[in-house]
């Protein structure tokens, strides 16, 4: 299977394809937008830490005031629109506040004491072999090779812990299937209700009745399905070892319970594609999707497989994620990213360290320095990744 990166340089967060386009009412979105004004104005007797007084501040300026002009603006798009809709009143400005974080820092290369989002994988292990994934790699999923695993419940809830309250976005995902690991059910109980968005994805096909309780019991806020077909051969052919028809049932029995027993459960579906070729039909994919998920996107696809056997490029941009997210492996290591699947640039284990002392630790400022001085040439694997 031929698969084709459609740029040169890959820019995650701007590189999704929205095929259902999310409906927003215009008189739901002005009440949502005085609800922001109300939380951003009202007086209030919290004290502020400094970074959270400049957040309130710009939030105020891009969305209201505008006296700054500033070439990167905070701004509440449709996705983020849907999250606010189901955050109740009193987590609304430390909803913003994150949200900011995540969208605004990597952009204009700053950080503070913690990474906006943060990527919590159960397992690496994964029951596919998707074309464009890195489990195709066979020095990875060697079992002898140390990368694979599941997650213990005592790792999980070490990584738990050193987040809560401190980041609010996180996902369960990373270099497995998440519901691979027998533990998932224990694992979200345990995180149930400490974070204002907590996301899996997954392929859906290990999904079950058990675990759908679980998912719906637990607080999870977005729920992503991967797919990339509308046709069982095309589907088998990227996503190797799966089977579309059992994907299909498993998110119709999702739909039956969520709406037999939760149905006033706050939590997003989305179906993510990544676009490899021209044989994957956005319209046929659109029609067997809308009616399934709330959500449809595409991502492009970026070279993610083998980053370490491809060639030297002379890409100057620093890379967003260094300033964006943070990995924690099964075993506790964390890395800047997953591109770099065998963890070369890791900077600590949540063992040895936690994670805020790693994130502002001299390696990982040292890697963002090389990347801010144009310098992620010297660095490998930066040195032959596309992703900016
Ligand atoms: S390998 Fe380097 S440039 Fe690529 S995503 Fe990871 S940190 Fe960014």
């Amino acid at each position: 299977m031929e698969l084709k990166k459609s740029k040169d340089i890959y820019n995650k967060q701007k590189s999704f394809i929205n095929l259902s386009k999310i409906k927003v009412d215009k008189k739901d979105h002005d009440a949502q937008i005085a609800r922001i004004k109300d939380f951003l104005y009202k007086p209030c007797k919290k004290k502020y830490v400094d970074n959270q007084n400049e957040i309130i501040k710009n939030l105020k300026n891009d969305l209201f005031e505008k006296k700054e002009n500033k070439e990167t603006q905070f701004k509440i798009t449709d996705t983020i629109f849907k999250e606010i809709e189901l955050i109740e009143d009193q987590n609304l400005l430390k909803y913003l506040l994150h949200r900011y974080r995540y969208d605004i820092y990597p952009e204009v290369l700053k950080s503070d004491a913690y990474p906006p989002y943060m990527q919590i994988e159960p397992t690496s292990i994964c029951n596919y072999r998707c074309v464009f994934c890195f489990q195709t790699n066979k020095e990875f999923t060697d079992k002898k090779s140390g990368f694979m695993g599941h997650m213990k419940l005592e790792t999980y809830k070490k990584a738990v812990d050193q987040c809560q309250d401190n980041i609010e976005f996180i996902s369960l995902a990373s270099r497995g299937e998440p519901l691979s690991n027998p533990l998932i059910g224990k694992m979200l109980e345990y995180s149930n209700g400490k974070f204002l968005n907590l996301k899996i994805n997954t392929n859906a096909s290990l999904l079950n009745e058990n675990k759908i309780h679980a998912i719906l019991s637990n607080d999870v806020r977005t729920l992503v399905f991967s797919a990339d077909a509308a046709d069982e051969e095309l589907y088998s052919k990227l996503r190797v070892r799966g089977k579309l028809s059992k994907v299909l049932k498993n998110i119709e029995l999702f739909n039956n319970i969520k709406e037999k027993k939760y149905s006033n459960a706050k939590i997003i579906t989305r179906v993510s594609g990544v676009k490899v070729n021209e044989f994957q039909n956005f319209k046929e994919m659109e029609n067997l999707w809308e009616n399934l998920v709330d959500q449809v996107v595409f991502v492009d696809y970026c070279p993610w497989e083998d980053v370490y056997n491809d060639k030297k490029n002379h890409i100057k941009q620093s890379c967003s994620e260094l300033w964006r997210r943070m990995y924690i492996w099964w075993d506790g290591k964390t890395n800047p990213c997953e591109i770099d699947f065998k963890s070369v640039l890791s900077a600590g284990n949540i063992f040895e360290k936690n994670i805020s002392e790693i994130w502002k630790s001299q390696k990982y400022e040292d890697l963002r320095n090389k990347h801010l001085m144009q310098k992620r040439g010297l660095i490998e694997p930066c040195n032959k990744c596309v992703s900016i």
